[in-house]
């Protein structure tokens, strides 16, 4: 044995939070015994064998399980479909598999107290486990596992064995890195159950997928994850073209009652109504997108613009003229185009998201002229008075001899 070959100062006790009283150690022990004497084919009657002594005969590790664990897939499946609202379809089992990974426990005598015992625990890929893990997978409380044990080689089994060891040598105070620990009383294998599977979620002909994966002790619901939307939720729905996404995304446009994502909706600036984007256009003097049967043309620019951007017989452009300077760039631009325009003085202008709004003055008459801003194609040519309120609009025959 280790003791044996290991020089005794370099031996040391390692110490752990998990503790137990020997008493009650001694029983888990003989209810280990009992199990394996309960097993066909078992020949030995131990019953007047010391407990400790006995388990040190029937090998390296003794089998066991954490007392409560899931054993079945619907457990695991019980707890999570009950997570989930899914409007109009239902949740199913896309697969799942358990798959026992193997702890190691480890138990020595306490150091400072002959009527206690220490556990020290292991992972299955050799490392270190935090006390709170080893409390919430349950490797306190262990009971005998059922045979036929899951298949570990020997290999493996000899390799976590001796991480168990050197994880016990540096718990204690020991400064020395050549220390060894104490022979452990028990060396136990628990075998931990990890859950892998899907969970499908159905409405009408789409069906959603959501992967978990964990140890089954431990696993929780976790918010299903829209891919249009990107919101997280553990309420399902479909929109009415049947892509599944969270119920808190999905609302009804107000003109067709169609259900659709909410970034596919928007407030029409006259009606404030919530809408389907393609039902509208944004106004091209708000820009705001404002439903197609809620635009008017503006009695002053002609231009179509949403009811709302109309106050007194103009749109908010007509309404917001400011005074330019002739060689502004904007008008320079026009008036390289439409070349006569450069008789007129005292120019004012706007814009909207398509056009510009200019306005001269002469002596005796106004002049107004809308210009598509990419094409400087006039959309309107209209003149008046001076001092008139209202526009004439200039007929097309006579537009060249303002134009140029
Ligand atoms: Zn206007």
């Amino acid at each position: 044995m280790t003791t044996s070959i290991s020089p005794p100062d370099k031996t040391v006790v390692p110490d752990s939070a998990h503790r137990e009283s020997v008493a009650s150690f001694r029983q888990w022990v003989t209810t280990q015994l009992e199990a394996l004497e309960n097993e066909p084919g078992s020949e030995n009657d131990v019953s007047t064998q010391d407990p400790l002594e006995r388990l040190s005969e029937i090998g390296p590790v003794i089998h066991t399980r954490p007392r409560e664990q899931p054993l079945s897939v619907n457990e695991i499946t019980k707890r999570l479909f009950s997570a989930y609202q899914v409007d109009g379809g239902n949740i199913h089992l896309g697969g799942c598999q358990l798959t026992d990974f193997p702890f190691l426990r480890l138990t020595f005598a306490a150091a400072d107290d002959s009527s206690q015992v220490v556990h020290l625990f292991v992972a299955h890929d050799g490392s270190s486990i935090s006390d709170e893990l080893a409390v919430a997978l349950g490797l306190l409380e262990l009971e005998p596992a059922t045979k036929p044990y899951p298949r570990i080689e020997s290999l493996a089994l000899n390799a976590l064995i001796a991480s168990g060891r050197r994880v016990a040598a540096k718990t204690t105070s020991s400064r020395d890195p050549q220390a060894v620990s104490s022979e452990p009383l028990a060396t136990a294998l628990v075998w931990v159950k990890q859950a892998n599977g899907k969970l499908h979620f159905t409405i009408g002909e789409t069906t959603a997928t959501l992967p978990f994966s964990g140890w089954a002790k431990l696993i929780q619901p976790k918010p299903f994850v829209a891919e249009h939307s990107g919101a997280a939720t553990f309420h399902l729905a479909a929109t009415d073209d049947g892509r599944i996404d969270a119920f808190e995304q999905i609302t009804a446009c107000e003109i067709t009652g169609e259900r659709l994502l909410k970034d596919e909706l928007v407030t029409c600036s006259v009606t404030g109504k919530l809408v389907k984007r393609s039902l509208t256009e944004p106004c091209p003097v708000t820009g705001k997108p404002t439903l197609t049967e809620e635009f008017d043309t503006c009695p002053v620019c002609q231009q179509r613009v949403s009811k709302s951007a109309i106050t007194h017989e103009a749109c908010a452009a007509c309404q917001s003229l400011h005074k330019i300077k002739k060689d502004d760039p904007r008008l320079v631009w026009i008036m390289g185009e439409h070349a006569h325009l450069d008789r007129w003085n005292h120019w004012q202008l706007a814009e909207t998201l398509e056009v510009y709004i200019a306005e001269a003055t002469s002596l005796f008459k106004r002049l107004l002229v809308v210009v598509d801003k990419e094409t400087l194609v006039v959309r309107h040519l209209a003149t008046a008075g001076r001092f008139a309120k209202g526009w004439t609009p200039v007929l097309e025959e006579h537009r060249s001899e303002l134009l140029g």
